[in-house]
């Protein structure tokens, strides 16, 4: 006897409705994106109890006749594809006809549609668990109101899931920032409970998200711009600063459709490498425009994740569009030192016009194939000067010549922190994080240089070794050698160390070679400047002034001088903050 058997209808779409409804915010997505698709020029959405017993979405779109009213709510029935080769150009939300059907078989849905201009009879269909129960004609404006009510009355297992009406509602938003942020050009309104959430007019795209996200991102924003045969790139980016606890202000839209992609979420991140903290992250707005047919849409029922065919290039596009952009403004903070009356902007640079970013170190400089050619440098301005001292660029030397006539009023606390004061307030620098932070980009430029000066010490240093480990350590071997390390000896089971970089400090020699070792994630395949950067991160750790040490005046001064010399001045290499300002206007508010 066969056991096989066809599901009912019914079964089959509750178990559909699993995939495509998972809570009320999934019923917004699928109602609104379909309005979105029927061209309407205004959309209403209004929820009650976070939509666990309402949620409404009533637009001015195209519209369905009698027989599509008839027709939508069965399972894979769709306006928006006729055939398999649709699937590769399509510009609609939706076609995978499954949204309707899913819906009405978990709530109780009614539809009131209307194809006509004016106000004239339409039809309404009433709908229980996926059941007919009514079919009318009403007088209706044109477009299309579906309202949903008591979602999941049939699966108590789900309604029990459902969270809290603050969790359900700050998922609803979620949904209606990505569909209203992309759709700038419709006109949105949501009202929750009866309180009107959002009234957004038809707007240009800059404008609404400073409706969403309020007036206060209005200078937060930096534009991205990028075309390219393979892609076009257009939108914003919060300045590092203003970057976020949460992920709640990431959005990419590709083709005009909201999707996470967590590899291009991670081309934004290495945008942003250096310029925020570690546990915070980037706020970034962007439509990306590619090619109908270079995208798969079809591989998630959400439709929220797409594959690209050139996964790799718009990566690269991505990234590099990002950093040229925060390059162009400028992300260095805006402290004026006022202990002096002649110099009411000491850093040059605060008042020169917003450049591309000097790359003043060769990321592609490979020392592996180098060692023994003179290395060009494209981009070279400054001759380095391996003092002992902080001071490393000419660049501020004159304003550092001011600053010495003047006494540099600072001071230390507890031997860790440099306090000193500014226009804007008292500035709380954390010594040993500001001292790595300039120590890391010196040793950065010291990778492209060509030759680097040496430290002879005067007794050799052996350290012992496995033969993984010696394997594991022969990578750094050269790029150590151009940073000015001597080996007398790379053995097979130790190493013997006869120079090093004069800033190292030679008792921490050991420490510095079990912590490459600890750091195991460079290996021959990474680029080279993934191993650069670990050594300079390495390199400014073993070599920085302690946060117990007592520094004088003038190394203090030198201290916070070279520090916002730096191409970022935030954050130290490990990415934690460097420096706080306690403002004046902080100051007057406690008194
Ligand atoms: P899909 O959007 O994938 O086509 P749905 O189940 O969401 O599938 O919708 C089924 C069909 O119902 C759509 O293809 C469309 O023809 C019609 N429809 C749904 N919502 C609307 C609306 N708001 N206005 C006009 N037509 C609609
Ligand atoms: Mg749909």
């Amino acid at each position: 006897m066969s056991v096989i058997k066809l599901l009912p209808d019914s079964v089959a779409n509750q178990i559909a409705a699993g995939e495509v409804v998972q809570r009320p915010s999934s019923v917004v997505k699928e109602l609104l994106e379909n309005s979105v698709d029927s061209g309407a020029k205004t959309i209403r959405l209004i929820i009650k109890d976070a939509g666990k017993t309402l949620i409404h979405v009533l637009d001015d779109g195209i519209g369905m006749n009698k027989d599509d009213l008839k027709k939508c709510f069965f399972r894979h029935t769709t306006s928006k594809i006729r055939n398999s080769k649709d699937l590769y150009s399509l510009k609609t939300m939706g076609f995978r006809g499954e949204a309707l059907s899913s819906i009405a078989s978990v709530s109780h849905m009614s539809i009131i549609s209307n194809q006509e201009n004016t106000k004239s009879l339409g039809y309404e269909i009433k709908l229980e668990g996926g059941e007919e129960k009514l079919f009318n004609e009403v007088i209706s404006s044109k477009g299309t109101s579906i309202s949903v009510k008591n979602l999941f009355f049939n699966i108590p297992a789900r309604r029990n899931f459902l969270k809290s009406d603050n969790v359900e509602l700050k998922h609803i938003i979620d949904e209606f920032h990505r569909i209203s942020l992309i759709n700038h050009e419709i006109n949105f309104i949501f009202i929750n409970n009866d309180n009107e959430l959002f009234n957004l007019s038809k707007s240009i795209f800059k404008e609404r998200i400073i409706r969403i996200f309020g007036n206060s991102s209005k200078q937060k924003l930096i534009p991205i711009n990028e075309e390219t045969d393979l892609a076009k790139i257009k939108g914003f980016v919060f300045k590092p600063e203003y970057s976020r606890k949460t992920r709640s202000a990431q959005f990419f839209f590709v083709n005009n459709r909201f999707i996470k992609n967590s590899h291009l979420n991670h081309a934004v991140k290495t945008a942003f490498e250096g310029l925020i903290q570690d546990k915070l992250y980037p706020s970034y707005f962007l439509k990306i425009n590619v090619p109908l047919n270079s995208i798969d849409v079809n591989i998630h029922p959400n439709k929220t994740e797409i594959k690209f065919d050139n996964d790799q290039s718009i990566y690269a596009i991505l990234k590099s569009s990002i950093k040229h952009s925060l390059g162009q403004f400028n992300i260095a903070p805006t402290i004026d030192f006022d202990n002096n009356i002649n110099l009411n902007t000491p850093y040059s640079y605060r008042n020169k016009d917003a450049s591309i970013p000097k790359v003043d170190y060769n990321q592609a400089f490979n020392p592996f194939d180098n060692l023994n050619k003179p290395v060009s440098l494209k981009t070279k301005d400054f001759e380095i000067t391996n003092s002992k001292d902080f001071v490393k660029t000419d660049q501020f030397k004159n304003e550092l010549e001011i600053l010495k006539t003047n006494s540099f009023p600072s001071f230390q606390l507890k031997s860790k922190y440099i306090i000193t004061k500014t226009s804007a307030g008292i500035l709380i620098i954390n010594q040993k994080r500001a001292h790595q932070r300039i120590l890391y980009e010196n040793f950065l430029k010291d990778l492209s240089n060509k030759t680097n000066p040496v430290q002879t010490l005067l007794f050799p240093i052996k350290l012992d070794f496995n033969s993984e480990e010696i394997r594991m350590l022969n990578l750094l071997e050269a790029p150590l050698v151009h940073l000015g390390f001597k080996f007398n000896n790379f053995g097979s089971d130790n190493i013997e160390i006869s120079g090093i970089h004069p800033f190292l400090n030679q008792k921490n020699i050991n420490e510095l070679f079990q912590d490459f070792l600890r750091n195991k994630d460079y290996n021959q395949d990474s680029a080279v400047h993934t191993l650069n950067d670990l050594i300079a991160k390495l390199l400014s750790k073993y070599s920085s002034i302690s946060s117990n040490e007592n520094i004088n005046v003038k190394l203090q001064e030198s201290l916070v001088n070279d520090l916002f010399a730096c191409k970022d001045p935030n954050v130290s290499p490990f990415g934690k903050l460097i420096f706080k300002l306690i403002s004046l206007e902080e100051i007057i508010k406690i008194f």
